[in-house]
């Protein structure tokens, strides 16, 4: 799957080596069950289950703080997108808008639903 997610990403993953400064920046990495480093680390060696049936995908908020960070000039907001992408290509929706509490739907602005949704659902 690595040259799966090179192609639609267009980094270079093998230039990875591990530094974890991405993940030591990153603001949404408390609630990751696999930090953003180890994401490209599955993917480097062939282990693509790991990494897709992660939650961490689907927590990075394209922030892009790791892209700056990165020593290697590595985008991993774009590696994370390349992964999400391959998943909704399954047409699987991973929020489901009935699923969603009230409070939430009154409290969380439009805005933000709207992004959520085009990120989430396939
Ligand atoms: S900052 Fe770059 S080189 Fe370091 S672990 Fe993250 S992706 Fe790899
Ligand atoms: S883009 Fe995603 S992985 Fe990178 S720092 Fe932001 S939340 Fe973390």
């Amino acid at each position: 799957m690595i040259n799966k997610v090179i192609e639609l990403s267009e980094q270079n993953l093998y230039a990875c080596y591990q530094c974890g400064k991405c993940s030591a920046g990153c603001p949404s990495v408390k609630l990751m069950d696999i930090m953003p480093n180890q994401v490209i680390r599955y993917l480097q060696i062939g282990k693509p289950d790991k990494v897709l049936q992660c939650k961490t995908i689907w927590i990075c908020a394209s922030c892009y703080t790791c892209s700056v960070r990165c020593p290697r000039g590595i985008d991993l907001t774009r590696v994370m997108e390349a992964i999400r992408l391959i998943q909704l290509r399954k047409n699987i929706d991973y929020i489901k808008v009935r699923e969603i509490s009230e409070d939430v739907l009154v409290s969380v602005p439009q805005i933000a639903l709207v992004a959520e949704f085009r990120k989430h659902t396939a």
